[in-house]
């Protein structure tokens, strides 16, 4: 590239350099035999010469030589095609239109590139926005799928809860039992003496065990099992080639809950109770009859000495409607005051004397009796046992104070309270109550504990006892060695007496093992200081087995059967004027 400022010194311009460089060039191609296209150059000012390396048009006058030796010194005009040839043109204008074009191109590429990264952008915006809604959306699907799994199902053994599994019973009452189904109401037994032996991880690892045998089975049944709460599981199945009866998922639930569970390297066995209904074709059933009838089946289960199954039928549906028929009559004869006692004497066993009477809860329903065996039960379960046995006391109380008077001797009584009046805090109260209003003195009475039930609160039972026990009342356990855990009670229970349950004296005499407990039971309570009553002489071979032990009083049909108010008195009276003579009457 060379520029000619002909008569004008680039010093003068103050470019120096680039001028003399300038005229280096244009002295270097004049010397190599282009001179005179040199000295045609008519370049008024800063002008460039370039090289075009493609063909283009002249655009001045000033145009030019060419650097190629084979055209010689062909010069061109204005408007004239060159080609790879040297040409003028105007730097500004040159560099500014290549820059502008470049600029141009430049921005046009910007543009485009602007376009298509906007475009990308808004694309992959678009994709991540999407993938992020996706996201989130799979996110709030994921927690409202937990939230409804948390909500349906139990914690501990992932089966479905109890709603669910009477949702699913109401959906299949409501299509009629077009097929038929099995229900099965299951109940560990026992459930919590394993919880309180072996605590309750074991007992958690049980009911996880269980639960699971459970859900397998449901599985091949093509059913579903549930856990209802604590330790009550049901299982609903169709009835299949598999599963062809009642009898056949009884036998397949009593024997999974039988095989033993392994915690903490030590085993636990434990067993259950089952109740199992059916509904179908041909059978009316709505969903509460179904578990209304399983629910009956499972209580006779349980109470029919347990580890096994029941299937409903019409002797339950019978016993089902008696007691329908005591839970709905018993709490309006406690209040009317229907109930009545009976009194059986305590006698010491040294002299032969009675020294007590307990009391004896009667109740006939439609001039009928009801066993108090059958009558307390359901008070337990329907929670009015407290004002059975308050009412029962009233009433013994006025007869201590009838017999007091009579005979001029000191009568005690005793009253039955159930443990499970122990869950009522003012206890103590109204037992103290209910004898001061006889006018009887608290230390004529005691009150005997029976222990159907557990005593769950033994620290809040004590401090009941205890209160009594500082007002002069004494303390019995009841059916000592039958029930819950009659030596843990006998370690933790504040209290004065043991009575033996009946059914050690059954059979005694061929039974050396049980004559073996029987007499060691005495013993310890002896040593423990505590009065020993046997329950259930009816002989006089088992009196003179009572009395061998050291046995302080005994009780049985021997001496005397329950006896009504009057019988009772003059039963007292009897055996008063025997000992004491007749002016003591
Ligand atoms: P329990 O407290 O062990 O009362 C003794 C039961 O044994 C009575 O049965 C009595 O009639 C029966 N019995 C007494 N001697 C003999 C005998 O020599 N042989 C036989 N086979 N039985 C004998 P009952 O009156 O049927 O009472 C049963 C249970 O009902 C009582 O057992 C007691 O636990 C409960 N009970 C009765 N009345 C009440 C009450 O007012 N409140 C509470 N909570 N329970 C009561
Ligand atoms: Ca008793
Ligand atoms: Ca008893």
């Amino acid at each position: 590239m060379t520029v000619r400022v002909p008569g004008r010194p680039g010093a003068e311009l103050g470019y120096t350099e680039p001028l003399a460089h300038v005229a280096d060039t244009i002295d270097r191609i004049a010397a190599s035999g282009n001179a005179g296209i040199h000295e045609e150059l008519r370049v008024e000012d800063w002008r460039v010469v370039g090289r075009s390396i493609f063909p283009t048009l002249a655009t001045s006058e000033v145009c030019v030589t060419c650097h190629n030796r084979e055209l010689g010194s062909a010069r061109f005009a204005k408007g004239d095609v060159m080609g790879a040839f040297v040409v003028e043109s105007d730097l500004t204008g040159y560099v500014a239109r290549s820059l502008a074009y470049a600029g141009f191109a430049f921005g046009l590429l910007l543009l485009g590139y602007q376009i298509l990264a906007n475009r990308e952008y808004r694309r992959t915006r678009a994709i991540v926005e999407l993938e992020s809604q996706v996201q989130l959306e799979r996110q709030r699907r994921e927690a409202e799928a937990h939230s409804n799994f948390v909500l349906s199902h139990d914690s501990l053994t992932g089966l479905v809860r109890r709603s669910v599994f009477m949702e699913k019973l109401g959906d299949i009452c409501a299509e009629g039992c077009e097929k038929r189904f099995f229900l099965a109401l299951i109940d560990l037994d026992d459930f919590k003496t394993i919880n309180d032996t072996m605590g309750h991880d074991a007992g958690d690892a049980l009911l996880v065990a269980i639960g699971s045998r459970l859900q397998n089975l449901a599985i091949d049944a093509s059913g579903l099992a549930a856990r209802l709460g604590g330790d009550e599981f049901a299982l609903l199945v169709p009835k299949t080639e598999r599963i062809p009866s009642m009898r056949s998922i009884g036998t397949s639930i009593v024997d999974l809950v039988r095989r033993e569970v392994t915690h903490d390297s030590f085993s636990i066995q434990s067993s259950c109770s089952v109740g199992l209904s059916e509904c179908g074709p041909g059978q009316l059933h709505d969903r509460k009859s179904f578990l209304k009838y399983a629910d009956a089946a499972l209580y006779v289960a349980k109470n029919g000495g347990k580890d096994q199954y029941c299937e409903f039928d019409d002797g339950i549906r019978r016993d089902l409607n008696r007691r329908s028929l005591i839970t709905s009559a018993l709490p309006q004869a406690i209040r009317h005051n229907e109930l009545s006692v009976a009194f059986q004497p305590k006698i010491c066993l040294a002299s032969g004397l009675p020294v007590e009477f307990e009391s004896l809860a009667r109740w006939d329903l439609h001039s009928k009796p009801v066993s108090p065996g059958e009558f307390v039960k359901i008070a337990e379960e329907t929670g009015t046992v407290l004002e059975l046995d308050l009412a029962t006391l009233a009433k013994a109380a006025e007869f201590a104070v009838c017999a007091i008077n009579l005979t001029g001797t000191q009568v005690r009584i005793s009253s039955n309270v159930s443990a499970l009046g122990f869950r009522t805090p003012q206890i103590a109260d109204r037992i103290l109550d209910c004898v001061t209003k006889a006018g009887l003195p608290p230390r004529c009475l005691t009150i005997e504990v029976t222990e159907s039930v557990l005593v769950e609160n033994v620290a809040s039972a004590n401090e009941s006892l205890s209160s009594m026990r500082a007002n002069g009342v004494r303390v019995a356990l009841d059916d000592f060695g039958t029930g819950y855990s009659s030596l843990r009670y006998l370690q933790q229970l504040v209290f004065d007496e043991i009575k033996i349950d009946r059914s050690f004296l059954q059979d005694i005499a061929k039974n050396n093992e049980k004559h073996f407990l029987f007499a060691k039971i005495v013993e310890m309570a002896k040593g423990l200081n505590k009065e020993v009553v046997v329950e259930g002489i009816e002989n006089q071979a088992q009196l003179n087995l009572a009395v061998s032990t050291g046995a302080n009083l005994g009780q049985g049909y021997f001496f005397s059967k329950p006896l009504d108010q009057t019988a009772a008195l003059a039963y007292a009276q009897r055996l008063t004027r025997d000992r004491f003579g007749s002016q003591a009457v």
